[in-house]
């Protein structure tokens, strides 16, 4: 793919956050973004008004049963493909250079593939793809010679610090992955327990969906991103580690091995990452607001509280462990977090969840993707005996 023409992109999962500010950066850069397809999962009439605003052929709805209520809002150009299948089928179109995917849970696994193998690059907003799969997705994107673009913040500011460097085993010394803290950053332990829905879903510096807003609450958010960036990057689960940053200023780090620290800043918009992903490596402008530093003053860090919060420990046992236990670790996180929004379980039992589920696997090393959604299933089902009711 050369860098200077305009990038067309396949957008999976265009009605949801990501999808909404990934549409602002298109408009916002017409001579280097087209979009030109859109996936849902079933917001049939939100996806029928961005199709006519962007002017896209292709339109692909997960929930096949609406065909009839999309076909009545599209004009008669415009193709609407359905189901797995259709998501295939958009992510592999001939004219695509990119394909985004931001589709929440495992079906992004299969579109990332398929996109892969058809040589597009994939920017990658769904954590799931790399948690679960990295090893099988990373090691065909570098057989098919494309790249896998982070549009997740930490994982772009440390993609931004490696330029030029990447890869490079004998440079990198260690990633360093910033977390806000969440609200209860300065909880006392025993007051975790008492923690609602409500109270885990006000985070103090991202405005984003119910479950990664829950995931930041009890770290597991940046513990997916600890293995997800053990894939990305090809460093070893041993070098990487998160701190506690509140301001959420410093998006990461990179430390290499002369000493040196490089850090990206820029004030949390989500629409910089997904921009800078879709023109990289060139840099556009963009409606980022400059950082004030005076008005700023301090930059605070500090080590994250592992022992209340053992979702960071959790993840470095799957992702040191790989095969089949990170997508474990994903997949009993992502149940708890349903039960404790559901209001059947308390908020430390979601780490009890997953750690009581991650102790039950046999994990199976090398997996083929059947075996990763195998291992998926699995977890759900044994997650779900843990968060009855207490
Ligand atoms: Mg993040």
């Amino acid at each position: 793919m050369s860098s200077g023409k305009k990038r067309r992109v396949v957008l999976l999962g265009s009605t949801g956050s990501i999808g909404l500010s990934t549409l602002k950066v298109a408009e916002n850069l017409p001579d280097d973004i087209e979009i030109i397809a859109l996936a849902a999962n079933s917001s049939v009439p939100e996806l029928a008004a961005q199709a006519l605003a962007t002017g896209v052929k292709h339109v692909a709805l997960h929930d096949a049963s609406r065909e009839a209520e999309l076909r009545a809002l599209l004009p008669p150009g415009v193709k609407i493909h359905l189901g797995t299948e259709g998501l295939l089928e958009i992510s592999t179109l001939h004219e695509a250079d990119i394909v985004l995917i931001a589709i929440v849970g495992t079906s992004g696994l299969q579109p990332a593939l398929a996109a892969i193998e058809a040589g597009k690059d994939l920017a990658v907003a769904s954590k799931e793809i790399l948690v679960m799969a990295g090893e099988i997705i990373t090691a065909r994107a570098a057989e098919k010679g494309v790249r896998i673009l982070p549009i997740d913040s930490e994982h772009n500011a440390i993609f931004q610090c490696l330029e030029g460097h990447r890869g490079s085993d004998t440079e990198i010394s260690r990633l360093i992955l910033t977390a806000s803290g969440g609200p209860f950053r300065l909880t006392p332990a025993a007051e975790l327990i008492d923690v609602t829905p409500e109270m885990a879903m006000n985070h103090p510096t991202w405005d984003m969906g119910p479950k990664i807003t829950i995931d930041s609450a009890t770290l597991f958010n940046k513990g997916l991103e600890m293995i997800e960036a053990r894939w990305l990057f090809g460093i070893g689960m041993d070098r990487i580690e998160a701190v506690i940053h509140p301001q959420s200023i410093v998006h990461s780090m990179v430390e290499f091995t002369d000493g040196s620290v490089l850090a990206q800043l820029s004030n949390t918009d989500m629409c910089f990452p997904i921009q800078y992903a879709l023109t990289y490596p060139a840099r556009k402008k963009g409606n980022l607001k400059p950082i004030d530093f005076a008005e700023l003053s301090k930059l605070e860090f500090s080590a994250p509280r592992t022992a209340d919060f053992p979702a960071l420990t959790l993840a470095r046992t799957a992702g040191l462990t790989g095969g089949t236990l990170p997508a474990v670790y994903n997949a009993a996180n992502e149940v708890a977090v349903e039960a404790f929004r559901a209001g059947k379980i308390k908020f430390p039992q979601i780490w009890e969840t997953v750690a009581a589920t991650m102790a039950a696997h046999a994990t199976v090393q090398s997996p083929t993707l059947d075996q990763i959604l195998a291992a998926d299933h699995q977890a759900r089902i044994a997650a779900k005996t843990f968060t009855r009711p207490a």
